[in-house]
C-alpha cells in the first residue's frame, strides 16, 4: 500500500512516463521498471481512494494469473474506472501503452483469463476485465435501476425484460464471463409480488477454462466438490457430468428450467431466468449477483456426478465456523438451508427419491456469493431418470417447496 506522499510522487512520475511512450503496442523498448513494480501492487488503476481490503484481493487475484489461452471475441467494451491501464501484454508486467478513462469504447478481439485483447490505437492491446464492461456505465445504471424496480414493484407494461450484469454492483467486479443476459418474466395472472431465479446449470461456453474466486475475501475453499478444499480459485462455469445415456447434464438443466418457468410463472410468481438457450456468457459469480440484485430467491439445477440414482438433495452450507463468519455467508447461511430444507420437502411431497437426509454439505461459489435465500439443488444423478414426465414431478415438487418457503 502506497502512502499518500509515495502515491502523488507516483501519479506524477507516471504521467510524465505515459506522456513518453504513447507510441503503440508494438513500438516503444523504454522498460520503467521501477514504475512498472509501484503499478503491479496498486492494481490496474489509480483510484483516488483504495480501501487495504481491496488491494489485497487484487493482489490475491493477480498473483494466481497463470498465462490465459485467448479465445476470439467480437464486441465492444467500455472502460470503468479512470486511468485504466492499457497494456502490451495481458498480465501485469506487460509494458503499459496508455491509459484510459471510464467511459472510453474500445474494440476487443480475445478474451482469456482475467484480461481482455483489445484494438488500442489499431494495435493489439490488452486490458484487465476487472476494469471494463460490456455496457456504458450510464447503460448500465439504468438498466440497474430498472432491475430494482422490477424487484421492488409491478413492471408496468413489458411482459419480459433483459438483465445485464451492472459493474456496480456487490462483488460483480470479481466475475470474469458477463457479456449475457438474464431474463425476467412478470406473471400475468394473480402475481405475488415474487421473483424466484432459476439457473439452470452449466451452459457457458469456455467457462472451464476461466478462474473465478471460490470465495469474495479470496479465502480457500472448505469442502471438496468438483473444485478441491484449500484451493482459492475455481471453474468459473464447470461444463457439468453427463448422463449415463449420454446426454449432458446442461441439456437437462435447461428443459427443467423451461418447465419450471412455465409452471412457476401460471402460478403467479415472477421468473428471472438465467439461461434459456444451450449457452450465456455469465458465470457463476455473474450469475449469483444478477440473482442477488433482482430476484428474492434464487435456485440453480443440477443433476449429481454420481451413477447410483441415489436421489434429490440440496448442497447445504458447511458447517464450518470460518466458513459461515465469512460475508455474505454469515448473514444469509441459515435462509439457503431453509430454502433448500423446503425445496427437499416438496420434492418428497411430489414422491421424488430423496438422498439421505436430503443435503450434503458443500461450499459453493454460489453460496459464497449470495445475498437472497440461494440453493443449488441436485435432482438426482447420471441414473436418474430425466425423461420428460420425470421432470414434470420434479417441476411439481419443487413448487410445493417453494410455496412453502415463502408461505404461499
Ligand atoms: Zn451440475
Amino acid at each position: 500500500m502506497m502512502g499518500r506522499a509515495k502515491r502523488a510522487a507516483f501519479l506524477t512520475a507516471a504521467a510524465v512516463w505515459t506522456a513518453g511512450i504513447l507510441s503503440g503496442c508494438a513500438g516503444g523498448d523504454y522498460q520503467p521498471i521501477e514504475i512498472q513494480t509501484q503499478e503491479a501492487a496498486g492494481g490496474e488503476h489509480i483510484p483516488n481512494t483504495l480501501p487495504q481490503a481491496e488491494t489485497s484481493l487484487k493482489e490475491t487475484a493477480v498473483s494466481m494469473e497463470t498465462a490465459p489461452a485467448y479465445q476470439t471475441a467480437d464486441d465492444t467494451v467500455y472502460i470503468t474506472g479512470d486511468r485504466v491501464n492499457i497494456r502490451k501484454e495481458g498480465s501485469t508486467s506487460g509494458q503499459i501503452v496508455g491509459r484510459l478513462d471510464k467511459g472510453a469504447a474500445l474494440k476487443r478481439t480475445g478474451i482469456g483469463g482475467s484480461w481482455s485483447r483489445v484494438i488500442y490505437q489499431d494495435q493489439e492491446c490488452y486490458v484487465s476485465n476487472q476494469y471494463i464492461a460490456a455496457k456504458p456505465a450510464e447503460t448500465a445504471a439504468a438498466e440497474a435501476e430498472n432491475a430494482a424496480q422490477a424487484k421492488d414493484s409491478p413492471l408496468s407494461s413489458a411482459q419480459k425484460q433483459e438483465i445485464r450484469l451492472n459493474p456496480d454492483w456487490q462483488y460483480a467486479g470479481m466475475s470474469k464471463i458477463n457479456s449475457g443476459t438474464a431474463v425476467l418474466y412478470k406473471a400475468e395472472n394473480n402475481r405475488k409480488g415474487i421473483v424466484v431465479c432459476v439457473n439452470a446449470g452449466h451452459g457457458t461456453q469456455g467457462g472451464g477454462s476461466v478462474k473465478t474466486l471460490c470465495h469474495p475475501d479470496g479465502t480457500p475453499k472448505v469442502t471438496s466438490g468438483t473444485t478441491q478444499a484449500g484451493a482459492t480459485t475455481a471453474a468459473a462455469v464447470s461444463s457439468g457430468m453427463t448422463f449415463a445415456d449420454g446426454t449432458p447434464e446442461h441439456q437437462v438443466t435447461l428443459s427443467m428450467a423451461l418447465k419450471l418457468k412455465e409452471k412457476l410463472l401460471a402460478d403467479g410468481y415472477d421468473v428471472l431466468m438465467i439461461r434459456e438457450t444451450e449457452d450465456v456468457q455469465l458465470d457463476n459469480v455473474a450469475r449469483t449477483v444478477i440473482a442477488n440484485n433482482a430476484a428474492d430467491c434464487h435456485i440453480a439445477l443440477h443433476w449429481d456426478s454420481t451413477s447410483n440414482d441415489k436421489g434429490a438433495f440440496y448442497m447445504s452450507v458447511p458447517s464450518n465456523e470460518t466458513y459461515r463468519n465469512m460475508e455474505p455467508v454469515k448473514s444469509h447461511w441459515q435462509q439457503h438451508n431453509a430454502l433448500g430444507e423446503s425445496l427437499v420437502a416438496g420434492l418428497k411431497s411430489a414422491g421424488v427419491k430423496i438422498f439421505s437426509g436430503g443435503s450434503m454439505e458443500m461450499d459453493l461459489t454460489q453460496t459464497s456469493y449470495s445475498t437472497i435465500p440461494s440453493v443449488d439443488i441436485e435432482l438426482g444423478d447420471k441414473a436418474s431418470d430425466h425423461s420428460s414426465a420425470a421432470l414434470d414431478t420434479l417441476v411439481t415438487g419443487l413448487l410445493a417447496g417453494i410455496d412453502q418457503y415463502f408461505g404461499q
